[in-house]
């Protein structure tokens, strides 16, 4: 329960303002308000937490809380002995999903996912690692009370500042159900609810604007869940214009807190190199990514094997040349053909292979440019699927690389396992490429 907040510090653009107390001083709670707080601008890699961009916080005895610069939550997180730790946070998506970051004890997450931290969703995904903190009810009670206690405080500010009464009023617009219904309309822009984001969103912790340059994929494989019914269509430039419009709407004010793109859906390389560079042009100057509050440009989509090997050298030349960095991932799945078949992915491991060779060429070749592969995890696979595998990421390469990571996927949702995860540990060691796990994660 709420305890009522009586005394108040608030900052506006670092200017201190005290509020005056109107509760019994039995019931006092410090709280201090920071509007336009400045983070961080890159998602640099550390051990704690770092928050980009610019944003409202609240801080209380018991609890902490982000706004965007829509007044939207964003990030909550308790305070005290019934909070895991000081490290652990709640985020709250565009797409409405709350996400619980925990640090996983430190324990090898970041040698696992290549990050400090370890999401945590309250829905099924692949993952190996992690508990389920959204069964606990500190934490799943903060995703639903952050609410009332804004409103509490609201209330009990008698003396707040303009710009302070102001972001209150309309953060208390932005209720539980009108997110929710901004979540609809995100969905509706871009066409349906972005079903899995690319493993190296990561690189911006997944703060990108997702924009459907292309519906469904080529190969429609039988063992994956992301998929949807769509077979593989290009949107025309008008409807990506349009798009981009609805989304800059949508977006804002906090558009400034973005600077990463994200081309949807399933195998944006398919739709070619000049829908991909007019859109990711397009994007850059209609969302104003160059006075982002976030340093450098990312751009992220998904391939497939024969949309690579198809792509022309030019789209690569073309996209060096647009600011930023890009990133491409490939589902591969496999390197054996029994494998390949038992998954039910309709292509042959000659055109893995020569994926794998050519996704090699263009890292070496485009500093801006980054292809990534994914490759499934499970036991119940034929046995040459690990050793065909590592013939590609191990026997195939001179030397080790830096660039060019391989992801692999657990091919069942919401099963732990140390198994694989020991498993895991040995393709990583043995390895040539960056290799970490791939969460999968919605938007
Ligand atoms: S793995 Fe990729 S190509 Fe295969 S069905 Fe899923 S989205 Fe489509």
């Amino acid at each position: 329960m709420l305890q009522l907040i009586t005394k108040v510090a608030s900052l506006h653009r670092l200017t201190p303002i005290t509020l005056t107390p109107m509760n019994s001083p039995s019931k006092v709670q410090n709280c201090r308000i920071t509007l336009e707080k400045k983070g961080g601008s890159n998602y640099a890699k550390l051990s704690y937490p770092i928050h980009c961009g610019m944003f409202t916080e609240i801080i209380s005895d018991s609890f902490i809380l982000h706004f965007n610069l829509k007044s939207e939550i964003l990030r909550a997180r308790g305070k005290g002995a019934n909070w895991g730790h000081p490290h652990e946070w709640l985020k709250r998506t565009q797409g409405n999903d709350w996400i619980y970051y925990s640090t996983g004890g430190y324990n090898g997450v970041f040698e696992a996912i290549g990050e400090y931290y370890l999401p945590n969703f309250d829905y099924q995904t692949n993952n190996l690692l992690g508990g389920h903190p959204f069964s606990e009810s500190t934490i799943s009670g903060l995703t639903i009370s952050w609410y009332q206690l804004l409103t509490e405080l609201a209330e009990n500010l008698n003396d707040a500042s303009k710009p302070v009464r102001r972001f209150l009023d309309r953060a208390l617009t932005n209720t539980p159900a009108c997110l929710a219904e901004k979540a609809k309309r995100l969905q509706e822009i871009i066409g349906g609810r972005t079903s899995v984001l690319p493993p190296d969103a990561r690189h911006v912790d997944y703060n990108l604007i997702p924009l459907t340059i292309a519906e469904g994929c080529l190969h429609k494989c039988r063992f994956c869940k992301v998929k949807n019914a769509s077979s593989f269509s290009s949107k025309t430039t008008i409807e990506i214009g349009d798009q981009i419009g609805r989304l800059k709407n949508l977006y804002s004010e906090d558009l400034p807190n973005y600077n990463a793109l994200f081309l949807g859906e399933h195998d944006a390389l398919q739709a070619g190199g000049k829908l991909i560079c007019f859109s990711i042009e397009e994007a850059y100057r209609q969302f104003g990514f160059a006075d982002s509050h976030i340093a450098e440009h990312k751009s992220f989509f998904f391939g497939s094997a024969t949309s690579l090997v198809n792509s022309p050298e030019q789209l690569f030349v073309n996209l060096e040349k647009l600011p930023g960095m890009y990133y491409i991932n490939i589902g591969l799945e496999s390197a054996d053909q029994d494998s390949l078949d038992k998954l039910g992915k309709p292509i042959s491991v000659s055109l893995v292979q020569e994926a794998f060779r050519r996704m090699q060429e263009i890292n070496d070749r485009y500093s801006s440019i980054e292809v990534t592969a994914n490759f499934i995890m499970d036991d119940q696979l034929p046995a040459n699927h690990y050793p065909a595998i590592l013939e590609l990421i191990r026997e195939s390469l001179v030397h080790t690389k830096p660039k060019g990571s391989i992801y692999f996927s657990p091919l069942t949702f919401s099963q732990p396992s140390r198994a694989r995860l020991f498993e895991f540990n040995r393709l990583k060691i043995l390895s040539r490429l960056p290799t970490f796990l791939y969460i999968i994660q919605r938007l």
